[in-house]
């Protein structure tokens, strides 16, 4: 198993003065347990676990982990091409209940979290857990990688092609603008408040 990221880990509820359930395991393993929660397991099948996430950043946010032990997108090539459809397929089942939201489905393009993960996430980005603006760029930038463009590149190039460093300090470094509007706030409440207006009556 190759390390988990160097990313640091920004959701406050796991942060290191919270134990684990697990023990003393890195945080960045906390998904290989949650796999295994039945309070966060959605579905699964041969190849996959849909969980639901346990810090989501919208009304509904889920997560599927391949079964294969996958560390991130930089281990992904062209095999796993069909892999990374049926975990499309499975995204599109999941969200097929969910007929009032309309849902993205990505990566980040730098994971903190270790064994690839697709986030399936609904587009409100109405949650008590969003609580910075790293939380917001990361699925509001180009830090999010759509999961059809992942597929896209691996079919063409055999690997996914991943921002610099720079570009990547950059997305989650970027000014707060609105997701659904030219809407520029002065900070994440103001931000929070106006997002309201967006969702469906
Ligand atoms: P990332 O690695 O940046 O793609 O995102 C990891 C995602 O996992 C975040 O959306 C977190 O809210 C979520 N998360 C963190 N710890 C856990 C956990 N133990 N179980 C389920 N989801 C988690
Ligand atoms: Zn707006």
């Amino acid at each position: 198993m190759s390390k988990p990221s160097k990313r640091k880990h920004d959701d406050t509820e796991t942060s290191s003065n919270k134990k684990p359930k697990s023990g003393n395991k890195h945080w960045a393993l906390g998904l290989l347990d949650s796999i295994n929660d039945p309070e966060l397991q959605v579905t699964s099948d041969d190849l996959c676990v849909v969980i639901k996430d346990k810090y989501p950043k919208a009304a509904f946010h889920y997560l599927v982990l391949p079964k294969d032990e996958i560390s991130n997108l930089k281990k992904v090539n062209r095999d796993h091409v069909k892999l990374l459809e049926h975990m499309i397929e499975l995204g599109k089942t999941i969200t097929e209940k969910h007929i009032d939201h309309n849902f993205k489905f990505g990566y980040h393009a730098e994971a903190s979290m270790h064994r690839l993960h697709m986030h399936i996430i609904s587009d409100d980005m109405n949650s008590p857990c969003l609580k910075n603006k790293k939380h917001w760029n990361t699925f509001t930038t180009k830090f999010f990688i759509s999961a059809e463009d992942i597929v896209d590149d691996l079919k063409e190039n055999g690997k996914v092609t991943l921002p610099s460093p720079e570009k990547l300090k950059e997305y989650l470094n970027a000014p707060l603008v609105c997701h659904k509007c030219s809407f520029k706030p002065k900070n994440l409440p103001d931000l929070k408040k106006h997002i309201l207006t967006h969702l469906k009556k």
